[in-house]
């Protein structure tokens, strides 16, 4: 198996959406923002080479909206989906399986892509997509809080061309790769665990957006179930730290991995590291 990160580029938000309730006095220590509260974050995407398969996991936001909409996102940064699928050689038509953690703008907008005549398709050619049922039925039927960040454009040319397959509860899409399911920030949402030699990697996506987001009451006030959301991290982080899981953050600019450790304020981030580095040992 290889993993390659895949950079899609940066966007901001109010670091106050991102923590919740946690006061800024104490969050604005793990992370840093700027004179307006903004947060940078990374929309950073993992692709896995395993056996015959290519498996990507989410596709940023993507360029099909307006300009307006991206400049209120504040876009920044030089990455694109398309420049690090150069960098590491493979071409779009190669990847056999995109994982959509969920159906927020930031998570699967770079899906589809839009030609100059406005037509859309599947950036990624022959691949099967994977979503959860939960999600999808979401999408379709999005709560007061949701509507606004879902887009038609990002998913329905998928599931027109008959590429969306749906999964009802955890599954295994191959024997080394889990998608397990959760509901507190979204309804649906997959998180992947992934078996890399002996280690087990968690795609991390909004279960823990930030390194920071790890304590069970930093909760962003997008979840749409915060209580959900903290009896799914309690229940996890557990598990991820009696198995020495390493999490892979999707959202973090400033650190890409880290492990998990036991301490008397309960379970927290140890150093974090470069998922480069986990291929050495
Ligand atoms: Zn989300």
């Amino acid at each position: 198996m290889q993993l390659h990160k895949i950079e899609t580029g940066n966007f901001m938000a109010d670091g106050g959406a991102v923590f919740g309730v946690v006061p800024k006095v104490l969050w604005q220590k793990k992370y840093p923002c700027n004179t307006d509260n903004y947060i940078n974050l990374r929309m950073r995407c993992l692709l896995i080479k395993t056996g015959d398969r290519i498996i990507l996991i989410d596709t940023g936001i993507g360029d099909k909206q307006s300009d307006k909409f991206f400049s209120y996102h504040h876009l920044n940064g030089d990455d694109s989906l398309a420049n690090s699928f150069k960098a590491i050689n493979i071409s779009f038509d190669q990847v056999t399986d995109v994982i959509l953690t969920h159906l927020h703008f930031d998570h699967c907008g770079g899906t589809v892509q839009q030609d100059k005549d406005g037509q859309l398709s599947p950036t990624f050619a022959n691949a099967t997509y994977w979503l959860s049922e939960a999600q999808w039925n979401n999408f379709n039927e999005p709560n007061i809080r949701e509507g606004s960040v879902y887009f038609k454009e990002n998913i329905m040319p998928i599931f027109e061309a008959g590429r969306l397959n749906f999964i009802k509860e955890n599954t295994w899409l191959t024997p080394d790769i889990e998608m397990r399911l959760f509901n507190g920030h979204t309804q649906g949402q997959i998180i992947p665990l992934i078996k890399y030699h002996d280690k087990t990697i968690v795609y991390t996506a909004d279960l823990f957006p930030l390194m920071a987001s790890i304590p069970e009451a930093w909760i962003a006030a997008y979840d749409v179930d915060p209580v959900t959301s903290m009896n799914e991290k309690r229940v996890f982080l557990k598990e991820a730290v009696e198995n020495n899981y390493t999490l892979f953050f999707e959202h973090d600019l400033y650190n890409e991995c880290c492990n998990l450790i036991e301490t008397d304020k309960g379970i927290q981030g140890g150093e974090s590291f470069a998922l480069e580095e986990i291929k050495h040992f």
